[in-house]
């Protein structure tokens, strides 16, 4: 994977998180990230505590993760070492 940008910005709209899937919300703070992956461009927005999430992940560059289907600022294996009780 090539990232070309990753950086924190305040977003001006609703977008969705590429790492849980959930809204970010107009005006708050979100990670974007620009990248070629596999020979395509793409762009996608994180919440903060997913991006820090999606580092601690670890994953091969060219491996990439399955967007939309993680836990909020967790890992794979974090949300299923302390599934929510709720
Ligand atoms: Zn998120």
């Amino acid at each position: 994977m090539d990232s070309l940008t990753d950086k924190e910005v305040i977003t001006r709209k609703t977008h969705v998180c590429a790492w849980c899937g959930e809204d970010i919300e107009p005006f708050q703070s979100a990670n974007y990230r620009s990248y070629v992956f596999q020979g395509d461009f793409t762009t996608d927005y994180m919440h903060p505590e997913c991006h820090d999430a999606m580092n601690r992940a670890d994953y091969f560059d060219d491996e990439g993760f399955d967007p939309g289907v993680n836990t909020r600022g967790k890992t794979e294996r974090e949300s299923e070492e302390a599934p929510d009780a709720e």
